[in-house]
C-alpha cells in the first residue's frame, strides 16, 4: 500500500488564504475549523494541493 505523507497547506474556504502547513496521507480529506487572521474569526479550512 502507498501511504505517502505529504505536505499541504490549509486554505481558508472563505479568503483562500493559506494558513497551516501540515503533513497527511495523500489519499486523506482534511477539513478543520482554524482561525483565519485575514478573515479574523475561526472558519473552515481544507486541504491544498
Ligand atoms: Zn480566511
Amino acid at each position: 500500500m502507498n501511504s505517502t505523507r505529504i505536505t499541504v497547506s490549509l486554505t481558508c474556504i472563505e479568503c483562500k488564504m493559506r494558513n497551516y502547513p501540515i503533513t497527511k496521507r495523500r489519499e486523506q480529506k482534511v477539513e478543520i475549523k482554524k482561525f483565519c487572521k485575514t478573515c479574523g474569526k475561526h472558519t473552515l479550512h481544507r486541504d491544498a494541493k
